[in-house]
């Protein structure tokens, strides 16, 4: 309805203008500005007249002259007030109406306009200098929080209680609130994933004793050392280019073998001190039972009435006050990002944070791939038929095509209209003209030429990101847990092929197929799939040199990813009498809250094992909430650090609450979800966005979904046009991508500046980020406030 009506005003706007242009073109020459003077005797059409701003003095003059004559025969009230001033006008500059009036005049309003963004211009300027100056005058900067609060117009809401619900209700919400962030919390922390500080604070004010202070990441522990040094550095001393890299990548650092014994227990890998599996580390990580336990309690509090009203309200809010923030600060924002030199969106850092591998290249790019390897390598043998050798060559012969023949449209790789609510067409389109074998031999990195061309092709795409030189990309590898040579053929494929870049890093999708492995006899129960998955990891985290490849492929893999259909029919919801995965033996798949809770225990004690090591840590980021049940989206609350989607959100208040409160990053892909789930503007992207959740943008398969040359700019570009994003909108959901993102610290460093850690405006460096303080500040303020509002009725007395 709202919309509607929005859309007529401003079409009844436009025709006004239309017509007054159509006017002034019959009457004068073209002029870059237009002035409509209104009398309030004729109707508008007739009466605009426009005059040329050649200055504001000639425009004034001429207005004046006009007016005078005018003003003696009809005296309007706009005419009085600017007769009024008539003695005073050529001291005024730039002002027609008096200086008492709201400017009235198209023109004016832009003058206007134009004024406050000078002076805020110029205050922002003054502002740096300033900060400049202190910086130099004390070499012991203290870059305390609130020295840099941006000035800016702030919403606040005053009163007693501001909550707008009961105050038993808002006790009753605040508890449960509390307590699942804290559920959260230890699941983060018991997997060496992260938690934002500034929650954490606040848990900590509740329940001191349960919290440490101990670092979690290999890369924090990195921060806390460089904290000290940060503070005596100016952030100029750092340079805005990440260190290039080694020259080469796969010369790493080989620690002795431990002779560690693993074993599973009861489908979690443990870790023992002896290789006869008798003294166990005792690695601590989250039990089924636990879980289970966990998985009701969430299940039991998204279903609560007065706290679902609660939550719903606080959303409302939060994009209520967004809306204001930006209405009272938009042309403040817009000024400090004109101020900063040298930065703007297109040169600041993005990263595709969910993008697959297998289908990072658009259609036309893989079109030209085939072409240009048919042309070249038509006799290479790239695949066994029938026990019969294949080239190239004979491949397209058997499908009777020749190079010249190839078009984009026969390739038909890209989603379409009948792929909306159909994943298999969608999971089929993955398939080049529709072969498999293509697929196999152009896109796998396990066949017959050991995945040769698909290195080859991702390179390509690589260079492609290198040359622009902003865009980086976290592309997802999979590893089905089909065989156990899965992770060796894998990194041997990087390897050999040297597919390494700095501006991608692996994360390894996990397809949930067991079932179709079980109905094909590939295996006997789903504790099999672990060991494929899981146990070469342990084996080479315990003895790196006799796994060489793997290791030296782990240091660029982030984490993993659980993909598949997710409205495939499943029972969301079991219990800890559930088939352990060596029981688990039918031929049903088991559901995601199981693949995704074996996935993260066995991660935990992996994690907690390469940390020991000095190695790198892994992080879940499964494909959560894009449809199908929102428990989903429960699992993805309690365990994964990110997760990709998060459409389901939008019909669950309080889970969506709990994920702005613990800032949980969403990878959205707006396109993607047009072609298979949910129409662009029915997105939630722009409310997740206004209401603070961490959101970034990305492409998820720009093979089916796009069609330029740089998908994730399209990505961008058709955000901003569809729902009228700022560039300041732009530059955040940008920020937000780098953070979220699994790139090392130290590239972060480079990237977001070198406080890029702390909470609010502290860690925010415009002249890297384009992000605005007063953006940050905003943020950071209004998550205080929500926190504040919840931890203030918790535990007070009545
Ligand atoms: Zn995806």
């Amino acid at each position: 309805m709202d919309e509607y009506q929005t859309k007529s005003f401003s079409f009844d706007v436009d025709t006004v203008m239309e017509q007054s242009a159509k006017k002034f073109k019959a009457d004068k020459m073209s002029v870059r500005g237009v002035l409509i003077r209104i009398d309030s005797t004729d109707s508008l059409c007739d009466q605009a007249e426009m005059i040329s701003p050649k200055s504001p003095n000639i425009l004034k003059s001429e207005y004046f002259d006009t007016v005078r004559t005018r003003g003696e025969t009809s005296p309007s009230p706009m005419t009085i007030s600017s007769t009024t001033i008539d003695g005073d006008a050529l001291m005024l500059p730039n002002e027609i109406s008096a200086p008492y009036e709201v400017s009235q005049f198209p023109i004016e309003q832009i003058e206007r306009k134009l004024q406050i963004q000078r002076q805020l211009n110029y205050k922002a300027m003054e502002d740096k200098q300033s900060l400049a100056a202190e910086v130099h005058s004390d070499d012991d900067i203290n870059l305390d929080e609130h020295e840099l609060v941006p000035h800016f117009q702030r919403v606040s809401i005053s009163g007693e209680d501001t909550s707008g619900v009961p105050l038993e209700d808002l006790e009753r919400a605040s508890k449960l609130v509390i307590q699942a962030l804290e559920l959260r919390e230890r699941y983060m922390s018991a997997s060496n994933q992260s938690f934002p500080a500034t929650t954490a604070r606040f848990l900590k004010s509740v329940h001191e004793k349960t919290m440490s202070d101990e670092v979690q990441h290999e890369d924090k522990r990195t921060t806390a050392e460089e904290y000290r040094n940060t503070n005596r550095r100016r952030p100029k001393d750092y340079s805005v280019h990440a260190p290039s890299n080694i020259h080469d990548p796969w010369n790493i650092e080989f620690p002795p073998n431990l002779g560690y014994g693993i074993k599973s227990v009861n489908g979690v890998f443990n870790v023992f001190k002896d290789e006869e599996c008798t003294e166990n580390v005792n690695y601590p990580y989250c039990k089924l039972d636990t879980f289970v336990a966990d998985m009701q309690t969430m299940c039991a509090m998204i279903a609560d009435g007065p706290l679902k009203s609660f939550c719903y309200r606080r959303l409302s809010y939060l994009n209520s006050k967004f809306q204001l923030h930006v209405l009272l600060n938009e042309l403040r924002e817009l000024a400090s990002q004109k101020a900063v030199p040298h930065r703007d969106f297109y040169n600041i850092r993005k990263v595709d944070t969910h993008i697959h591998a297998a289908s990072c290249m658009n259609q036309k790019h893989l079109l030209r791939f085939i072409k240009k390897t048919l042309k070249n390598n038509a006799d290479e043998v790239v695949t066994i038929s029938k026990g019969k050798a294949m080239t190239l060559a004979d491949v397209f012969k058997s499908m009777s095509l020749t190079t010249y023949d190839l078009t984009v449209d026969m390739l038909d790789v890209h989603a379409d209209r009948n792929t909306f609510h159909r994943f298999d067409k969608f999971n089929a389109k993955y398939n080049p003209i529709g072969e498999s074998r293509l697929r196999e031999v152009f896109l796998k990195t396990d066949n017959y030429l050991n995945g040769k061309y698909f290195a080859e092709i991702i390179k390509e795409v690589a260079a492609d990101f290198e040359e622009s030189k902003y865009q980086n990309a976290e592309l997802r590898l999979s590893i089905y847990g089909k065989t156990r040579d899965e992770w060796t053929k894998l990194a041997k494929w990087a390897i050999d092929g040297n597919v390494y870049s700095d501006n991608i890093r692996w994360l390894i999708q996990i397809p949930r197929l067991y079932d179709i492995f079980k109905t094909n006899h590939l295996m006997e129960s789903f504790q099999e799939t672990l060991d494929n998955i899981f146990l070469p990891l342990f084996e080479a985290t315990n003895d790196p040199e006799k796994h060489p490849e793997l290791h030296k492929f782990l240091q660029y893999v982030i984490g993993f990813d659980s993909v598949d259909d997710e409205s495939k029919p499943e029972n969301p919801l079991f219990d800890k009498d559930v088939d352990t995965p060596e029981n688990w033996k039918n031929e049903d798949n088991p559901p995601y809250a199981y693949y995704i809770y074996y996935t993260f225990a066995n991660m935990t004690v992996l994690n907690n094992f390469r940390k020991e090591r000095g190695l790198n840590t892994f992080v879940l980021r499964p494909h959560c909430g894009e449809a199908g049940p929102v428990q989903h989206l429960v699992c993805g609350f309690l365990m994964s650090e990110n997760i990709s989607h998060g459409l389901l959100l939008r019909k669950v208040p309080v889970l969506q609450y709990l994920y702005y409160l613990s800032q949980i990053g969403i990878a959205m892909s707006p396109l993607s979800n047009n072609s298979l789930f949910l129409n662009y503007h029915r997105n939630p992207l722009p409310e997740y966005l206004a209401r603070g959740l961490c959101v970034s943008l990305s492409t998820d398969d720009p093979l089916q979904f796009h069609f330029t040359k740089e998908p994730l700019m399209e990505e961008y570009s058709i955000a901003a046009q569809v729902w009228k994003l700022s560039s300041c909108d732009m530059c955040e959901l940008a920020r937000n991508s780098v953070v979220m993102s699994g790139f090392p610290h130290k590239m972060k460093h480079h990237w977001l500046g070198p406080n890029y850690t702390r909470e609010g405006v502290a860690g925010n460096d415009i002249s890297r980020t384009n992000v605005p303080d007063i953006r940050v500040s905003y943020r950071y303020e209004t998550l205080i406030d929500e926190l504040s509002n919840i931890f203030n009725k918790c535990g007070k007395p009545h």
